[in-house]
């Protein structure tokens, strides 16, 4: 059952991580046919397996021996591993669980890719969020006011301090998305957790790279998804 769950997540990460990159590029996701970046080659059914094509080509593309972004082979695995995490800590029959998160996967992909959330997307995760909290609809919304006044704060501090944004709005609209999940005590302590990882990876970044000042504008959604996925996975309770 786990090998199943596991093919799934890589078969949905591979999915997920064309989207988003198309996406940046303002392609179709659905008709095109999936090609080699360096030599347009199209790329047959041995050539996508999900984790094993990579494998077996040794990172390089059967037509033109160009190197495939190791990022195709990170992505699948780590799909892979979320979805047997989910199957282990919570069920195996949680279709919410790896709804939850390939939507989180894909918002924090198409941030690294685009520096953009979109909105449908975070549409369509509070719409499922809401649904599945039918029973206490005041309690979504509670958390979803938590998450939004959070950021906001720390938003509008930061741009009192530095003059300039510490992240996008489309990062409070994230965290505010998905208090239509969590409760409230635990929306604020994603949001404090997704400060301390992003804090954290910034600050070994520029110790790694001997700079004392960041100068890349570095997307923040990966570490609410991050920060997220593991709350909900461990279903940790804050207080
Ligand atoms: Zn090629």
């Amino acid at each position: 059952m786990l090998f199943e769950i596991g093919v799934l997540g890589a078969v949905i990460g591979s999915f997920v991580n064309v989207v988003s990159m198309r996406e940046a590029k303002g392609e179709d996701f659905v008709h095109g046919r999936s090609y080699c970046p360096h030599c347009h080659h199209s790329l047959c059914a041995w050539d996508l397996l999900p984790i094993l094509s990579f494998l077996f080509l040794r990172g390089k593309c059967r037509y033109c021996k160009q190197s495939i972004s190791i990022r195709y082979f990170l992505v699948e695995i780590v799909f892979t591993v979320l979805f047997i995490l989910v199957a282990l800590l919570r069920q195996p029959t949680d279709i919410l669980g790896y709804y939850f998160c390939t939507m989180c996967m894909l918002i924090a992909l198409m941030d690294v890719d685009s520096y953009e959330i979109d909105l449908r997307i975070l549409l369509g995760l509070i719409t499922v969020g809401f649904c599945i909290r039918l029973d206490s609809v005041e309690g979504a919304i509670l958390s979803m006011v938590a998450g939004l006044v959070l950021y906001i704060t720390v938003y509008g501090v930061g741009m009192w301090i530095w003059k300039e944004e510490v992240f996008g709005m489309g990062d409070v609209y994230f965290l505010a998305a998905l208090g239509s999940y969590f409760s409230p005590s635990q929306i604020l302590f994603i949001g404090l957790l997704s400060f301390v990882i992003g804090g954290g990876v910034v600050i070994g970044w520029m110790i790694l790279s001997k700079r004392n000042q960041l100068y890349a504008k570095i997307p923040f959604a990966p570490f609410i998804s991050i920060s997220a996925l593991l709350t909900y996975l461990f279903s940790i309770q804050w207080f």
